[in-house]
């Protein structure tokens, strides 16, 4: 029998709770994830015991989510999750369940949970408990709801961007079943909170197949959460920059950079503003101007609908407003443009955004546009092995050396600084004391 090796502080809740007289197993992503040779996240439990006689059992807990049955169990500092067998009550809109019953039986627990992938306990005393057939489904690689696909989207609409985040994670495919009902139930996921709803597209940009996005919007997700992404779809761009539509080449783009929430949102956003701008010249070329700065105000308008946090929202915000930015090749232009765009980490950010959207343009512009990248980012390195000056911070003088050298409190100190700053990023060897402070006399009866 094909085993699973759960680790030690897992097993030992596992050990705790049957000496006690009680079912326990780990179930759901981490048995899937074993069977995968994938290593898991986290080790989820599942148990007969009830949430006050998992508490007497161990001395560290955390009621997490005591209410749907859920208690955290510390062990030195790591955290696990164990859940009473519970079946769902009714779903309130496709929101949550209005209220959870606890069971005593291991099944029903198996058959609340969405796919039969995840629909799994193990035990080393029970070995696999899979009653709705996930090994096999994992086998042949498919998404396959517990149950009847429609019923089980009815209960949770989340489940169908669960489907998508699923197959893009794993390269699995839905069965017609899932995907039809999808397509039929779509609509219905207007109701879910704009919490649950990031926390999954996050989840599917960050998979090793973000370009899998298609999938959302082939099964008519996308027109719900993200109508802005339809609309790129069919944006043509009939130039010698392209080789697809707007919405393919976002699709490659995204899947040019690496698995980071900020770049792949960035992506995903970053010419979403081109139908606005859209124009045709004479000679039948499409031209987008000004788009950036579109695409960064739907950006905005998406992350806030969706609920995503401001520092996060700021970045991709930043990032997309600067793509289309071309520093000219010479150490002023990129440490004025590092200094713009917000410092040496969002600079490399840029960086990468920009490689990545190069690689998805025309073939026959590839070449030369990489080459000039990489000449960017030779003068990068440069600046940085220089340790130049590329921000206020970093200024050889402060406002307070500039007031004990004489000059009045006020907003002409925070001018003067800006304009040492100016002077610097052109010559950073200017970069000294005394020098900035002379400057400064100079700039006094501005
Ligand atoms: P990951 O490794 O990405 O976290 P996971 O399978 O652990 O994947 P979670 O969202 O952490 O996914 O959920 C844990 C388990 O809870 C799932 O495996 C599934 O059995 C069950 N589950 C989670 N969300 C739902 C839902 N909306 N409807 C039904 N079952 C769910
Ligand atoms: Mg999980």
């Amino acid at each position: 029998m094909a085993m699973i090796e759960i680790p030690q502080k897992a097993e030992q809740i596992l050990r705790v709770l049957h000496e006690n007289g009680y079912e326990a197993y780990v179930v759901g992503g981490c048995v899937r994830d074993s069977l995968l040779g994938r290593t898991p996240e986290d080790w989820d439990i599942t148990t007969s015991a009830s949430p006050a006689q998992v508490k007497q059992l161990f001395s560290r807990t955390i009621d997490t989510g005591i209410r749907h049955g859920t208690v955290t169990v510390v062990l030195d500092r790591e955290r696990f999750e164990v859940t009473t067998y519970r079946i769902d009550g009714e779903y309130e809109d496709g929101r949550h369940p209005k209220q959870v019953t606890f069971t005593s039986s291991l099944e029903e627990d198996l058959k609340r949970r969405d796919f039969t992938i995840n629909a799994m306990a193990y035990s080393d005393e029970s070995g696999f408990v899979d009653l709705f057939g996930g090994r096999k489904d994992l086998q042949d690689q498919v998404i396959r709801c517990v149950g009847h696909s429609a019923e089980r989207f009815r209960e949770d609409a989340l489940r169908m961007l669960r489907a998508v985040r699923f197959a893009a994670q794993l390269g699995f495919r839905l069965t017609d079943s899932v995907r039809g009902s999808i397509y039929e139930l779509a609509y219905t996921l207007k109701q879910v909170s704009a919490e649950r709803i990031q926390a999954e597209l996050v989840r599917l940009l960050i998979s090793p197949r973000p370009h899998w996005f298609r999938l959302a919007y082939e099964c008519g997700i996308t027109a719900v959460v993200m109508p802005e992404f339809d609309r790129i779809m069919t944006q043509r761009q009939n130039n010698p920059h392209h080789a697809y539509s707007t919405g393919e080449h976002t699709l490659v783009a995204m899947q040019n950079i690496p698995a980071d929430k900020v770049l792949r949102l960035t992506m995903l956003f970053h010419d979403m503003g081109k139908p606005e701008v859209f124009e045709t010249d004479e000679a039948g070329i499409d031209h987008f101007h000004g788009h950036a700065a579109h695409s960064e105000g739907i950006a905005r308008q998406i992350m806030k609908r969706l609920k995503f946090d401001n520092a996060t929202t700021e970045t991709v915000c930043t990032l997309v407003r600067n793509h289309s930015r071309y520093p000219k090749l010479n150490a002023y232009s990129v440490r004025l443009t590092a200094y713009e765009i917000g410092g040496p980490q969002l600079f490399e950010q840029f960086l990468q955004v920009k490689r990545s959207d190069v690689l998805a343009q025309h073939p026959d512009v590839i070449g030369a546009k990489l080459d000039y990248l990489k000449e960017v980012e030779h003068i990068w390195q440069d600046v940085k092995l220089h340790g130049d000056c590329l921000s206020l911070k970093e200024l050889a003088v402060s406002g307070s050396d500039l007031i004990a050298d004489g000059r009045k409190p006020g907003p002409q100190i925070g001018e003067t600084l800006h304009l040492l700053l100016m002077e610097v990023l052109e010559f950073p060897e200017r970069n000294r004391k005394e020098y900035l402070l002379e400057r400064s006399r100079e700039m006094r009866f501005m």
